[in-house]
């Protein structure tokens, strides 16, 4: 009797013409569409209630003209974007890698054809040939069907860059899909699960929209539940002028689980260490939905972190585990809302490591950060305090690809848990595959097209989890936090998702800590108690 396969993915070649841009809007596999008031809040064009399986999606009457005007604008302005119209030679050799085509079977996932979506529309318009000749150069027509189209397979398209590391002419495919959401996002074509966080950050400064007082109280808080846990009194100044360090981190860390546990890690440490340290109740996310709409919303919203450090006077700044934020940080924020010469080079107070990779951005990465103090023999690791866990780790694509964070985060975990095992090596690091539901697409109307571009990260993980036990899943992004433990119930269940600096925080000693029996989850600390 032949089992029923786990994902119906539909591999055959379809029937139709790859250019016919009609979508099947299915229940699903698509984000809702933005709500004017985060538009409005937000003072970006075409505000008004409108649905992706809407007939009339209520575009603005010179709507073709803006996206024309848009695209010469940019392909003025990126060389990146023309030399990405221009080169692909169809070698196929992305084919496989995006894990929406891998989970999902439909062809125009596949790198190369999301790309052609637009590079059609290029060639029709920008090219002599295509003006001439149309689609027997292989262009096509800019309709409203194109625009549905535009919309269905660039928000099916999770930026993670996967397929940029196979291409041998180095095009990105993600800074193709950031390119047209930015276009569509001139039309107002854009989606309530990126649109609303973005709007609350502009306006109260993180995603959830968390008041000042709010932010105080979930901070204080995790200081009462620190002294159950450790008997020591931890402390989280907020807004302090003069510290020497301004620590960021995404708003999930005070607000959700498991990423609230990542904090309860970090602050242990920062107390262990007496770090000179503030967070600051305005600059209270690191991440940025912006990059997920457009180059002017991501740069607005980051100003927030270096206004917020020349406010308060600090020297540099400590970043937490979030994924995009660091891609914004560590790629774009230099030069989109520098110089941050007002800082000064990152030096651990405690190790005196100058962080010369920091030297523009004065950003820190936290893994970085306590990488180099156990490296220097500074903190006391107790890895058995992490026995119950047989950890492996989750590469989040903007760390891993988009910053090269490879190692260090390997280098805390390994010395924080005795039992660590890594998933097959096409599956990581910079071959890592994504979530599948990172750049705005972990809402729940997306739950089937999450799931199955998931599939490929789910798949690795059941590999461990086969060979080895593995019942932990650990990463450093705030949105894999969020999004991994419902990947993991429905394809790998058993397997919990944490924070690196969780299981730091579990191991670590502390000076004066009363004998510990938990870990930080209130479960019991020692594997024997945990199994009895
Ligand atoms: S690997 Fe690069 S050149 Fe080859 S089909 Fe993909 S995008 Fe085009
Ligand atoms: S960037 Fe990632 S999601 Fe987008 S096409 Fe490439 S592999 Fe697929």
């Amino acid at each position: 009797m032949s089992e029923k396969p786990v994902i119906d993915i539909e591999l055959k070649a379809p029937k139709g013409d790859w250019r016919d841009p009609r979508v099947d809007f299915r229940k699903g596999t698509f984000s809702y569409a933005s709500l004017p008031k985060d538009l409005t809040a937000l003072g970006l064009p075409n505000p008004r209630k409108w649905q992706p399986a809407d007939l009339d999606w209520q575009l603005p009457p010179d709507w073709q003209r803006i996206l024309l005007d848009g695209m010469k604008e940019r392909l003025e302005k990126y060389r990146s974007f023309r030399l990405f119209m221009d080169v692909c030679v169809r070698c196929g050799a992305c084919a496989d890698k995006c894990h929406f085509y891998l989970g999902s079977g439909d062809p125009k996932n596949m790198p190369f054809a999301r790309a052609e979506l637009v590079r059609s529309i290029y060639r029709r318009y920008f090219t002599l040939s295509g003006r001439l000749f149309g689609s027997l150069a292989g262009g096509r027509e800019l309709t409203e069907d194109v625009v549905k189209e535009w919309f269905y397979y660039f928000y099916q398209c999770t930026e993670c860059r996967r397929c940029s590391v196979y291409c041998p002419f180095g095009i990105d495919t993600a800074e193709i899909t950031m390119i047209v959401r930015e276009l569509l996002s001139l039309i107002g074509v854009s989606t309530h699960w990126i649109m609303e966080p973005a709007a609350k950050s502009y306006q109260v400064g993180n995603h959830l929209g968390i008041p000042p007082h709010a932010f105080k109280d979930s901070l204080e808080f995790a200081c009462d539940e620190l002294r159950d846990i450790t008997g020591l009194d931890i402390e989280i100044p907020i807004n302090r002028k003069g510290a020497e360090v301004l620590f960021v981190m995404p708003s999930a860390d005070y607000f959700a689980t498991p990423h609230y546990y990542t904090l309860l890690g970090y602050m242990m440490l920062f107390h262990e260490i007496g770090l000179d340290f503030t967070v600051s109740a305005y600059a209270s996310e690191g991440g940025n939905f912006g990059m997920f709409h457009s180059n002017d919303l991501m740069k607005r919203m980051n100003a927030k972190i270096y206004d917020e450090a020349r406010r308060l006077g600090v020297k540099w700044i400590l970043g937490g585990e979030c994924g995009h934020m660091w891609r914004v940080l560590h790629q774009y924020m230099d030069t989109m809302n520098g110089p941050a010469d007002f800082l000064e080079m990152p030096v651990s107070p405690i190790t005196g490591t100058r962080f010369e990779n920091a030297a523009s951005t004065k950003m820190v990465h936290i893994c970085e950060f306590t990488a180099d103090l156990i490296h220097q023999g500074k903190i006391k690791l107790d890895p058995s305090r992490n026995d119950q866990y047989v950890v492996t780790y989750h590469d989040s694509c903007n760390p891993s690809r988009g910053m090269g964070l490879l190692e260090e985060p390997r280098y805390v975990l390994k010395n924080a848990c005795n039992n660590f095992h890594e998933m097959p090596a096409s599956t990581i690091r910079e071959y890592t595959f994504c979530c599948g539901s990172g750049a705005g697409l972990g809402n729940d109307e997306n739950m089937e097209m999450r799931l199955r571009g998931g599939f490929p990260r789910a798949n690795a993980v059941r590999h461990v989890r086969e060979e080895h036990g593995v019942n932990l899943l650990t990463c450093i992004c705030a949105i894999d936090k969020a999004t991994l433990p419902t990947l993991m119930d429905y394809w790998v269940p058993g397997v919990q998702v944490a924070g690196v600096h969780e299981m730091l925080g579990n191991a670590l000693v502390m000076t004066g800590e009363k004998e510990r029996v938990t870990n930080l989850r209130g479960e019991p600390l020692t594997k024997e108690a945990a199994d009895a």
